[in-house]
């Protein structure tokens, strides 16, 4: 459980034990709140078959299973969707070739607050005894199923043991807020807001060099864990504008009705300025240069493909002429990504303050919301150089 209301500075220690989605099934939670992501995922499946193509099957040793990872996974059924349809795909390859099929496990990995348990509940039940039965049975499993939990920017497997790695709409969670954004000497400090959009140079240059680091070290670690012939798909949020200050869709996301239902609260004497200018959250949606450059610097992959994908609206409403709903749709968005982070900093009580007022200004201007949240993410796909 997060501390309620304490003032959690957020090294990078910190944000591992504390970072999650909102967990369980309730309105705001993430399981609740992710089909725009699962529509994003869908659109971007021909990318993935490509990535999934460049697997060598020569490599595939008979007799061992063969190993898929999904990072970022959360607690939602989009991960076992994505999962599922690399087996499949995978299956089908080696299928077309005569191949006999290998047995298929699948780690889902995240942080530790992560709600594995709903993850679990969800996932289907593993059928039959063959390969061929496993595969044959819809609504049934076909692949052996674990959970590995910890920081994606840190070893997680054994040294070559995984074929395919997938993540998606997590690179841009960095592993902590910079520090000199904290610190109130620092230029950098983010004095009055609580996230990069429209911060100064200093502020937004030290989350660019946390982008750096922490993407470095992501690829290091899984250029130890990736089996040779094997591949890595993954995607995250991402910007079309070089200057790191425009942060796109995220921008929006954090930077206008979550930025002023926090300056309400500080209004309105609820919580002290300052407490405000302690949160910040820690994402960054990197720029395809940005990204590009790092995976270069590291020089251990090659890079098949990167773009940038015109994502769509993170809000799904089923009746986009309705303010409330739409204002109800934003702050649950926002809530399912952050509220964990700002139940741990301003306690369960303001929190369910701050996203009412996310949700009311949000309304107010419903159409604006609706025409400009548009996200882009950076779709990579990456093998062995
Ligand atoms: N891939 C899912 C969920 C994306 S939400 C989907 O497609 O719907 C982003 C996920 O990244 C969250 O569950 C969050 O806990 C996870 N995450 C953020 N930082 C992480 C880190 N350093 N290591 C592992 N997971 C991380």
């Amino acid at each position: 459980m997060a501390p309620s209301g304490e003032n959690v500075v957020v090294s990078s220690q910190n944000l591992e034990k504390l970072l999650s989605m909102k967990g369980g099934k309730g309105e705001a939670s993430y399981a609740n709140n992710c089909q725009a992501q699962a529509q994003h995922a869908r659109s971007m499946l021909h990318l993935l078959e490509e990535t999934l193509d460049r697997v060598h099957l020569d490599s595939v040793v008979a007799g061992r299973a063969f190993a898929v990872a999904d990072l970022g996974c959360s607690s939602g059924t989009n991960t076992i969707h994505n999962v599922e349809a690399i087996i499949k795909y995978m299956a089908k390859r080696f299928e077309a070739v005569g191949r006999e099929l290998p047995e298929f496990s699948a780690f889902f990995s995240d942080l530790p607050s992560n709600d594995f348990n709903t993850l679990f509940q969800l996932l289907p039940p593993l059928a039959g005894d063959s390969m061929e039965e496993l595969l044959a049975a819809n609504g049934h499993r076909s692949y052996f199923a674990a959970a590995v939990p910890g920081s994606f920017y840190r070893r997680l497997f054994p040294a070559r043991s995984v074929d395919v790695f997938y993540s998606a709409f997590s690179l841009h969670w960095l592993s902590q807020v910079p520090d000199a954004v904290l610190d109130k000497r620092s230029t950098a400090y983010n004095k009055g807001r609580v996230f990069i959009h429209g911060a100064n140079e200093s502020t937004v240059s030290a989350y660019k060099k946390q982008f750096q680091i922490d993407l470095a070290a992501f690829l290091r670690s899984r250029s130890t864990e990736m089996r040779r012939g094997g591949t890595m798909f993954l995607t995250c949020l991402g910007r079309t504008c070089v200057d790191p200050t425009d942060q796109g869709g995220a921008g929006l996301l954090f930077g206008t009705h979550f930025q002023d239902a926090w300056d309400d609260l500080v209004q309105e004497g609820l919580i002290a300025s300052e407490k405000r200018d302690n949160f910040n959250i820690p994402v960054y949606a990197p720029s395809l240069q940005d990204f590009k450059e790092v995976v270069e610097a590291d020089g251990s992959f090659a890079i098949n493909k990167l773009e940038v994908f015109r994502g769509g609206s993170p809000l799904v409403v089923s009746l986009p002429d309705d303010a409330t709903e739409i204002g109800r749709a934003m702050a649950n968005s926002c809530r399912a990504v952050s509220g964990v982070l700002v139940d741990a900093h301003i306690g369960d009580r303001l929190s369910e303050e701050l996203f009412s007022r996310v949700a009311s200004r949000a309304a107010s201007q419903a159409n604006e919301l609706l025409e400009q949240l548009q996200f882009f993410h950076i779709v990579a796909s990456l093998s062995f150089a």
